[in-house]
């Protein structure tokens, strides 16, 4: 029988502990196993290798995703660099051009002095992607709605483009969540998470996710996992699972606060722009509304010149000023010094990361208090 999301945040993976019937799965906090003799175990053997609380994660996500192999890592980017090390010397990247800071800093920092080279487009424009790719294209990596201006890419267009030319398409799906989008579904190969954020939803646990279809990627990934190295602890693993739970509620909630506070923001006469692909007026409305059930909770957005951006940073009571997103509080943060800041000044300043822009995580908090704590903080910041 197959289950709806709703009842996959619950059931999915490996439901209980088959041992106890405990409904949660036990954190197995052990690094190793015993063997009864030499060469038969139990079918685990090292902490590393194999985690059984860290292994019902990893078969969860793959449900939620609807993929067949599910893989957990100690940070998102400890996933991201497993993916990456699937590629060698001379091997090209196609990447979007608002990406998070820190996929563009391990790009730029880690693995170019490596040989491995990307290009940055717009991979909402779809010719622009085209003609990006060569023969040393390896892979298009992409996030939809991109981090920090919320621009949206096509994935079942562009994974098109991808098997037509025979490279493989990444789809960073921490925005959004397999509850609102499943890439997977829409053609990509592999999909990854920051789990961090939404996910884990709690603003307690630093996580990665990974999940693939195929299998004979799976397998590389998963060498690549334990000669890597950066796996996630069976506690982290353990938090993981308990946020999942409520992701269905949470997200619900995160959207439509979000979709509130954007139709106010850009109908107060406070904002020069505003970014959330909610908006019907959004250029990404109406491919988001295709591809996904939701458009996330991001906002981000640019006072009009007669406010003072930095001082709205300090009025701000509610909201807390703070690096990451996708918890179950409202967040506020300045790309261009923190999340993004090591993204150089010009490239931001090209793709519309200004100085400027602030963006919102919106919470589930009331979403009345939501707007009377931003109304204060932009009256408050006037010139
Ligand atoms: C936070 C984030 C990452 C990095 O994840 P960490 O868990 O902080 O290592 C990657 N991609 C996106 C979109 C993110 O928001």
């Amino acid at each position: 029988m197959s289950y709806q999301i709703e009842s996959l945040l619950i059931h999915g993976g490996v439901d209980g502990d088959k041992t106890t019937g405990a409904v949660n799965i036990p954190v197995y906090q052990t690094s190793t196993y015993k063997q009864q003799e030499l060469g038969v175990n139990t079918g685990w053997e090292y902490s590393r290798t194999g985690n059984p609380t860290r292994d019902a994660l990893e078969k969860l996500i793959a449900d939620l995703e609807g993929g067949n192999y599910g893989l957990a890592f100690a940070s998102g980017l400890a996933a991201i660099h497993t993916v990456l090390s699937l590629f060698k010397q001379g091997d090209k990247l196609v990447i979007s051009d608002n990406i998070y800071g820190g996929t563009f800093r391990i790009l730029e920092h880690v693995f170019k002095p490596l040989g491995i080279l990307f290009e940055i487009v717009d991979t909402s424009d779809l010719k622009k992607v085209e003609e990006a790719i060569d023969e040393d294209t390896k892979a298009i990596y992409i996030e939809t709605p991109a981090n920090p201006l919320l621009s949206i890419t096509d994935i079942e267009e562009v994974s098109k483009i991808a098997k037509r030319e025979g490279k493989l398409l990444i789809v960073d799906n921490t925005f959004l969540t397999p509850y609102l989008q499943r890439p997977l579904e829409l053609g990509a190969d592999i999909v990854l998470h920051s789990g961090t954020k939404y996910l884990g939803g709690h603003s307690d646990t630093i996580s990665g996710l990974v999940v693939v279809k195929d299998k004979e990627i799976a397998d590389r990934l998963y060498f690549l996992q334990n000669a890597i190295g950066g796996v996630l602890a069976p506690w982290d693993s353990f938090l993981m699972i308990r946020g999942i739970k409520t992701l269905g509620v949470r997200m619900d909630r995160h959207v439509d606060n979000a979709t509130k506070i954007a139709t106010w923001l850009s109908e107060s006469g406070y904002a020069e722009k505003v970014y959330f692909p909610g908006l019907p007026t959004d250029p990404g409305y109406e491919v988001q509304k295709k591809q996904a059930k939701g458009p996330g909770a991001m906002i981000s957005f640019v006072l009009k010149k007669e406010y003072d951006y930095k001082s709205f940073y300090r009025n701000i009571k509610l909201i807390t000023l703070a690096e990451s997103l996708g918890g179950v509080e409202s967040l506020v943060c300045h790309p261009a010094s923190m999340t993004h800041a090591s993204i150089p000044k010009d490239v931001r300043d090209k793709v519309g990361i200004v100085d400027e822009l602030i963006r919102l995580s919106v919470g589930i908090e009331n979403v009345d208090d939501l707007i009377a704590d931003l109304d204060q903080a932009i009256k408050g910041s006037k010139k």
